[in-house]
């Protein structure tokens, strides 16, 4: 069901970064509208092949998306916290976005829709806003990958001051060596982030099949389906940061 949704002005609201940073004219990134209407919970991960390769984890607070950059992505293992770099809220309809933004636009590069689902507040009945506030959220995520308790810390007195940690809590779904890499297929599409940059249409079927292992690329699709290139590209082993990649049109801000 659709929500009532307000466009903001140019330079005030909530989503002003948001908006300054982008050109709707150029992008297709949704522009800027805040939720008037109570949020439905909703959480999304997307994968994002900008200036680096990087997760953006979203959580709907208060009629916007709360943002951060997590350049190692979310994990369910919990004995790793992997940082998070706080940024502009963005729009409840980014949440569904995946395509690509173009060269020359902040954070131009594909975009993949990795995960979503909703999250239930946790922390006491204390409201997002302040768990946000006092810089330690709790909550619990229902998504199509990413499932049970998370915490996401902020480390105060450090840097810029938007470092935070996202981090797994010891519960069922908690799984120690849990690798994102071998889970990069798009849970709107079914597309790798290749396929994702060349435009190709969504996969009839979504999971095991895009962004799994080799093994089970090879055994559920026809060879001719690829080029051989991207084959090797979509499964990079998991540990060290993949090699640079091709070199990206300068951005006019600085993205992850
Ligand atoms: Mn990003």
């Amino acid at each position: 069901m659709p929500r009532k949704t307000t466009s903001t002005p140019k330079g005030s609201g909530p989503l002003a970064e948001y908006d300054a940073k982008r050109t709707f004219t150029q992008t297709p990134e949704p522009p800027p509208s805040v939720h008037s209407t109570p949020g439905a919970n909703y959480f999304c991960v997307q994968r994002h092949d900008a200036t680096r390769l990087h997760y953006d984890f979203r959580l709907e607070i208060d009629g916007v998306l709360k943002s951060w950059a997590v350049p190692k992505g979310a994990t369910l293992d919990p004995t790793v916290r992997h940082f998070a770099a706080h940024v502009e809220d963005h729009p409840i309809d980014y949440g569904s976005f995946e395509g690509n933004i173009p060269a020359g636009n902040y954070g131009a590069g594909s975009v993949m829709l990795w995960d979503r689902g909703t999250f239930d507040l946790l922390g006491d009945g204390v409201p997002a806003l302040d768990q946000l506030a006092r810089g330690d959220l709790k909550f619990r995520l229902h998504g199509e990958k990413l499932n049970g308790d998370f915490a996401i810390v902020h480390m105060k007195g450090r840097g810029k001051g938007n470092e935070w940690l996202l981090i797994k809590k010891r519960d069922q779904y908690a799984q120690p060596g849990w690798d994102v890499e071998a889970h990069a297929w798009s849970v709107l599409s079914g597309r790798t982030q290749e396929e994702i940059a060349q435009n190709l249409p969504a996969r009839k079927s979504k999971k095991k099949t895009a962004g799994a292992t080799d093994a089970v690329w090879k055994s559920d699709r026809p060879a001719a389906r690829r080029k051989p290139a991207s084959a090797t590209s979509i499964s990079p082993a998991p540990g060290p940061r993949r090699p640079a990649p091709k070199k990206k049109p300068r951005t006019r801000t600085s993205h992850p």
